[in-house]
């Protein structure tokens, strides 16, 4: 399937612009996260991100603004100090080690994933309209 992209490096950066990064390899797994952590993290009614392996995501401005937190064992939350977006999404959990989200939200390139998913969705929002036909009638 041919689809319109640019090539990396893709660039990011948080609401504000302290925070910058860069993205060096094709983005894998994009998923739009319904769980309630996300919800909180973002909030929205999801958080939509994307995976890289972990060596071809970098911070390359702002690294001494970004906080990070854990949001369950084992899984940290980075997000700007200065405006409050999210950033990136790590679990140390088996493979997950080896790979960092990034939300998509902050990212600056435009970018056409050939997949994406929602997961998490049994705690979907109940005032969001998941399927794309209710939510285009106003
Ligand atoms: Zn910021
Ligand atoms: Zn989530």
């Amino acid at each position: 399937m041919k689809h319109d992209a640019a090539p990396p490096p893709f660039l990011g950066s948080c609401l504000c612009g302290a925070v910058k990064y860069e993205v060096r390899s094709e983005i894998k797994a994009v998923s739009h996260c319904h769980c309630r952590m996300c919800q909180k993290t973002h909030g929205a009614a999801f958080g939509t991100y994307g995976s890289v392996p972990v060596g071809d995501f970098a911070i390359t401005h702002g690294a001494d603004v970004l906080r990070g937190r854990s949001s369950s064992p084992g899984v940290t939350r980075t997000f700007c100090s200065l405006c409050g977006s999210p950033v990136t999404w790590h679990s140390t959990h088996g493979d997950a080690d080896s790979w960092i989200s990034f939300t998509l939200g902050t990212l600056d390139t435009p970018i056409a994933p050939l997949k994406q998913r929602h997961i998490h969705l049994a705690s979907k929002a109940p005032w969001h309209a998941a399927d794309d036909a209710s939510s285009r009638r106003q």
